[in-house]
């Protein structure tokens, strides 16, 4: 029928990322906007003659990426949308050319630990999402008997945790509650993440009730390497007895724990990890005191911890690079007494990440080539989402980019989306700025003009 005609929409550019190219190259990307798919990839540049009928964007030098995949956000609506929602997470995503990001299953109230609790949030979210959204489940104790249905309803995999989470509806598990857990998801193309730090009566750290707590040293000695390495320890040991389950670090910090890792993947287990934006780009030693801002758990670390995640990045031992966009309100974090122990532990990332990681990657060495690879194509294939997201290629959903990787964008409260706004790179200018993004081919944010249109997220 004529009204259903597909309206085209073409982009090219002398720099596209493509797969099996180590630098961008020209090429033409046609988009079929009623489906939202790309129909063709060519190489070389095309004419506006070509396509008489169709929405034209010449992006000239600048750069088409895809959008990218940030596989760990928490959005915590309903329940506690006062520190982060669908709405303004979502928008501040777009800004920052993420165009799918998967929802943690904590910090909301319900947790994402049932099926009518994953139904709660799709209503939640329906309506209000400037991205594509995915639902990580949630494991804890008990709840075992949900998995199965849902991995069926579609969540992309599960999170757990192995020390206290911070909110009391999301308990920690014990080993006895990961086998049960793991024997319900064996043989399932699910994975099961860890939040990967464990106290034991060997590695606590001793208690130092004198310490200033607004000084970021107090904090960091309270969560040690050792947390971490115990618990990836935990890990790869229970790993062993369901090796054909895909298990999932989260937000690695602890380079002392990448021995463990390798062994486990030279073992042959399938095993991935994840880093966040805020391990790779910050240092402990930087870290003014009295600012909570920077507190997340497990913590920032020193400088040469940083380098050693950078190593493990570059060599692949690390897959991926992810936000955990972790906010909540001013009164929480604490930023007026300037309490670090006491402040909610997450920092506020979402909107920043592609600038940061090009801004301290460019002085290691690092091509977009390899940003779009821990950032879209393994953050993809981390939520099974490798045959529709994180590539240019057709029949990929047309999640697209414009991104100038000279422009500099100044940190301001007044510049960030997200809801409450604390984060620790106010002030900061960053370099590489995404000009327009494009979901499923339509515009949903222009640097200049703003959001677009209508928010048109799917839930994933
Ligand atoms: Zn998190």
């Amino acid at each position: 029928m004529q009204e259903n005609k597909p309206i085209s929409r073409v982009f090219t550019s002398n720099s596209v990322v493509l797969p099996g190219h180590d630098e961008p190259v020209p090429a033409t990307v046609l988009v079929d906007t009623w489906t939202g798919k790309i129909t063709d990839v060519r190489h070389g540049l095309a004419v506006r003659s070509d396509y008489p009928d169709a929405d034209w964007l010449d992006a000239g030098d600048h750069i088409i990426l895809p959008g990218l995949v940030d596989a760990h956000v928490h959005l915590n609506e309903p329940g506690r949308t006062d520190w982060e929602g669908f709405w303004t997470g979502t928008r501040a995503a777009a800004s920052g050319g993420v165009t799918t990001l998967i929802d943690m299953p904590l910090n909301s109230i319900p947790p994402t630990t049932t099926i009518a609790n994953l139904e709660q949030k799709k209503a939640a979210a329906r309506g209000q999402c400037w991205t594509d959204v995915g639902f990580w489940g949630g494991v804890i104790p008990g709840n075992q008997a949900h998995l199965k249905s849902l991995v069926e309803a579609g969540v992309k995999g599960f999170k757990c945790f192995l020390i206290e989470s911070g909110v009391e509806e999301f308990p920690c598990v014990a080993a006895s509650d990961l086998d049960g857990a793991m024997k319900e998801l064996e043989g399932t193309s699910s994975v099961l993440c860890f939040h990967a730090e464990l106290e034991t009566e060997h590695n606590h750290p001793p208690q130092r009730t004198s310490a200033d707590p607004t000084l970021y040293e107090t904090f960091l000695h309270s969560r040690p390497q050792s947390l971490e390495t115990a618990a990836i320890e935990l890990i790869t040991r229970l790993h062993a007895q369901h090796p054909t389950l895909r298990l999932h670090i989260v937000h690695l910090s602890a380079s002392d724990a990448l021995p463990l890792i390798r062994a486990a993947r030279a073992s042959g287990l399938p095993l991935t990890v994840e880093t966040c934006f805020h391990y790779l780009t910050l240092d402990a030693t930087s870290i003014p005191n009295g600012h909570p801002e920077f507190k997340c758990c497990p913590p920032i670390r020193e400088a040469p911890n940083r380098d050693a995640l950078w190593d493990a990045l570059k060599k692949g031992e690390i897959d991926c690079v992810v936000s955990d966009h972790s906010p909540c309100v001013a009164e929480l974090k604490k930023v007026d007494v300037g309490d670090v122990m006491g402040a909610w532990g997450g920092i506020s990332t979402l909107g920043l990440g592609l600038s940061l990681l090009w801004t301290e990657g460019k002085k290691r060495g690092v091509h977009i080539k390899d940003i779009v690879k821990w950032c879209c194509e393994k953050t993809a294939e981390h939520a099974g989402l490798q045959n529709t997201k994180g590539t240019i290629a057709a029949g990929y959903d047309a999640d697209l980019i414009v991104w100038d990787p000279q422009a500099n964008v100044h940190v301001t409260k007044e510049s960030l989306n997200f809801k409450n706004k604390l984060t620790p790179y106010e002030g900061l200018t960053l370099q590489g700025r995404v000009l327009k993004t494009f979901l499923r081919g339509h515009l949903v944010y222009d640097s200049v003009e703003g959001f677009r249109g209508e928010p048109i997220g799917q839930l994933l």
